[in-house]
Order: C-alpha cells, then sequence, then structure tokens
C-alpha cells in the first residue's frame, strides 16, 4: 500500500533550516565549538543521479533521485527512502540528519541517510515505480550494503519497492543479500512486526506522555494528521489502548466524529476509495482544522512543517507525539512550549520503525528469525527505556524534550567522532 499522507502547508519553513537550527542548540547546550558543528552539519555523502525512465506509453521521462548519507560514526548509515513528487535535496539533507540523531538516540548501531526521488506513485503504473526503483538501485549500488546504508520503505515506498531493492543489489553481486534492505517482506526476510513497528512505537510514547501528565488513558481524546503508513496503526493502536480517536485526516480530507470514530468501518471505506473523504459515520473536517481540535494527543502522522507559525497559536492538544519526520517547524515549537503543549519530538516517538529495521538486520546477518512476540517485546522495551531516559534528562535540566532528546544523541555521536579521531 502506497502512503497516503498529508500535504504540508506552503507557510512551513524549510526542513533543513529546522535540522540546522536544532543542531545549533544541541552543540551550545553541549558546550562544542564552530569546528564541531560543521562537522556535524555537513553530510558525509550526498549522491544526486538521473533517472532516465521509460513510461508505459512509450515517451521517457527523467526523473531525480537523491541519497544523502548524513553520518556514519556509530555504523552504517541507516534511513528511508521516499518516492514524492515534491522531493528536494535539502528535504532530504534534513531527513538524513534526523535519522543520524534518532537512531543514536535509540542506541542502534548506525549512523543516518535518507534518499528520495521526485516520482508521484499515484500517476506512475506499478510497472513503471518498479523500472524507476531498478534503477535508481543500480546508480547509487556503490554506495548502500549491509555494512554502508541500509534503505528502508519511507512515504510512497514500501516492501514491494523493498524487494525490488534487494532483487536489483543482489543480482548485481551474484547472490542474495538479504540485509541490504530493511522493511522487506516477511517472505523475503522481513521481520515480524516490521509494517507497524513505527505506529505500535507512537503508541508506546504517547500512552507514556499521556501518563506522566496526569491524562487518564480511558476516554482521552485523539487526532491524526495522516492516515498512512504511520497513523492509520496508530489510529488503530490508540483505539486499543481506550483512547477515543474523533478525528483523522489524509491528504484528500479529513472525517471528525465527537464520540469516536468507528476505525473497522472507516478502513473498509478507504481500502475501497483511497481516502477517508466520504467516509458517512463522521463529518467532512480540513485537515488543517483537525491539527486544531481540542483534544488531549494530537499525532501528526504525514510530513514536514504541518505545524507552523501560521497556525502553532491555534494547536490546543494538551500533547502533541510527532508520527511523522519534522512536522513541527522551530519556530511553532516555540510556540507550543510557550503555550505549555508538551511536544514529544520525532526523533523519540516515530523511531519504532528504525528499531525494527534493526531487529530485520540483525535477523538478517543471524539468518535466524524472531517471534513476533520477541519482536514487539525487544520494541516496547527500547521505546519506553528512551522515553524514561528523555523525559528524566529534560526534567533534570529543565529543557523540552526535543532539547533533550537532541543533547543525548549529538553527544552519542561526537563522543564516537572523538574516540575515532579524524583521518588522516
Ligand atoms: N523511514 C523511517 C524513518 O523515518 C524508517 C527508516 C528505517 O527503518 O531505516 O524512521
Amino acid at each position: 500500500m502506497l502512503d497516503t499522507a498529508a500535504t504540508g502547508d506552503p507557510i512551513a519553513a524549510s526542513p533543513l533550516e529546522d535540522a540546522l537550527t536544532q543542531l545549533r542548540g544541541a552543540t551550545r547546550a553541549l558546550g562544542y565549538d564552530d569546528g564541531a558543528y560543521e562537522l556535524l552539519a555537513t553530510p558525509r555523502r550526498e549522491v544526486t543521479v538521473g533517472i532516465p525512465l521509460r513510461r508505459d506509453d512509450g515517451t521517457i521521462e527523467v526523473l531525480r533521485g537523491y541519497r544523502v548519507q548524513h553520518n556514519f560514526s556509530r555504523g552504517p548509515a541507516k534511513g528511508g527512502l521516499r518516492f514524492s513528487p515534491g522531493v528536494r535535496l535539502d528535504e532530504v539533507r534534513a531527513l538524513a540528519m534526523w535519522m543520524t540523531w534518532k537512531c543514536a538516540l535509540m542506541d542502534l548501531p548506525y549512523g543516518g541517510a535518507k534518499g528520495g526521488v521526485n516520482v508521484d506513485p499515484a500517476t506512475h503504473s506499478l510497472a513503471e515505480l518498479e523500472r524507476v526503483t531498478r534503477r535508481y538501485t543500480s546508480e547509487i549500488l556503490p554506495v548502500i550494503g549491509p555494512e554502508r546504508d541500509i534503505p528502508a520503505p519511507d512515504i510512497g515506498t514500501d516492501e514491494r519497492t523493498m524487494a525490488w531493492m534487494m532483487d536489483t543489489y543482489s543480482v548485481n553481486h551474484g547472490y542474495t543479500v538479504s540485509g541490504v534492505v530493511t522493511g522487506k517482506p516477511v517472505s523475503l526476510g522481513g521481520s515480524l512486526g516490521r509494517a507497524t513497528a513505527t505506529s505500535r512505537g507512537v503508541a508506546h510514547v504517547a500512552l507514556a506522555a499521556l501518563e506522566h501528565r496526569g491524562v487518564h488513558r480511558d476516554g482521552a481524546t485523539s487526532a491524526v494528521h495522516g492516515y498512512g503508513k504511520v497513523g492509520r496503526s496508530a489510529a488503530r493502536f490508540l483505539i486499543e489502548a481506550g483512547i477515543v480517536v474523533v478525528a483523522v485526516a489524509d491528504q484528500h480530507g479529513a472525517v471528525y466524529e465527537p464520540a469516536g470514530l468507528d476505525l473497522d468501518a472507516l478502513d473498509r471505506h478507504v481500502d475501497t476509495t483511497g481516502s477517508v473523504v466520504g467516509f458517512a459515520l463522521g463529518a467532512p473536517l480540513e485537515p488543517e482544522l483537525l491539527l486544531e481540535l481540542d483534544v488531549d494527543l494530537l499525532v501528526p502522522a504525514a510530513v514536514e512543517g504541518v505545524i507552523h507559525v501560521g497556525n502553532a497559536h491555534r494547536i490546543r492538544a494538551r500533547i502533541v507525539v510527532e508520527g511523522a519526520n519534522g512536522p513541527t517547524t522551530t519556530d511553532a515549537d516555540r510556540v507550543l512550549a510557550n503555550a505549555g503543549v508538551y511536544v514529544v519530538p520525532d526523533i523519540l516517538a516515530n523511531a519504532g520503525g528504525v528499531i525494527v529495521s534493526y531487529f530485520e538486520w540483525v535477523q538478517a546477518n543471524q539468518t535466524y528469525r524472531w517471534s513476533l512476540d520477541t519482536v514487539e517485546a525487544r520494541l516496547r522495551e527500547r521505546m519506553l527505556a528512551a522515553w524514561h531516559f528523555v523525559m528524566e534528562t529534560a526534567e533534570c535540566r529543565r529543557v523540552s524534550l526535543r532539547e533533550a532528546a537532541m543533547t543525548i544523541a549529538v553527544e552519542r555521536v561526537f563522543d564516537a567522532h572523538r574516540s575515532r579521531g579524524l583521518y588522516p
């Protein structure tokens, strides 16, 4: 299933500026000099490729693809591949940097990377998407691999994309290399529990945050912005935990039912029509207005920059748990902090995906499969350990959860730099 993430707002600042501002804050808090900042701000490698695509009608379209490897200090680079018509190099740079911090915060033995291709999955056939994926993989072949850089799904890509990538890489090497990507189909060595891992992690952290803020989960209200890979299962896990999901949005529209949405009926509607729009058991709502609902918990689970200076002062949620990468701009973050909104940052909240990616890579390297129970128990343990560490650090240093998470992550990465030293 391709992602149906909601679109961002034009008022959004650049994700790269936001990522660099966050890094600047962390390096200042840690007392690092400008050289250290520059070292951490600069990607180790950036690859830009042209992807000539033969369309089904015989015409040729040339797409652009990127792979940015931000950091390798703690291990091979790791991060998703995004298919999205508007994807830009700067955006991929920001997303790669966030992967470095996310992996370090979760204490995974990885650096960070991200890929993007400016293709619209909605207007390309499966055969065209397969050709794009295989050509993109061939172009970046020299810089990826289980010990170099391990792609995974992101917006617009899925387990089928990962199967094509693994196959292209393997055919070129002459043998099956299962650990070159994660998020593969289970039949090809994908991990049980990977498909819903990001959403599970979001739910674990959301429940912990609600409890910490004294909000009883039974009957607590929630709105989920983005009804794709992350938002859809997150909404379901929240409901299973006793939370009332009053609204969800995708890129086409939103639906609202104050008594709580019937997700079984909604999912049947989405599977038939491709969108939440037109769902009879809820009122239509503008997706932007969903962000401003008076709820206990808001989960932005779509794209970057949806909470920006233009709407931050209208956010009425008590707690925001960032299922997406970079959904809150730096300026909006300040507005939310002043208003007392408790924001659980992306590098903590949505790390469940890359945690189970790590489990998948470990299983591939061991050629030994773990049970679903083992995967889910270890995911929960890692998410909650990270939550407690970040929350306690934030309280002890009197900073936001984002500042605490960033400081922990940046320090771990820079410690690795320091121990390894500079070559030559
Ligand atoms: N695309 C996901 C993320 O942003 C997963 C990355 C991965 O598993 O490598 O965290």
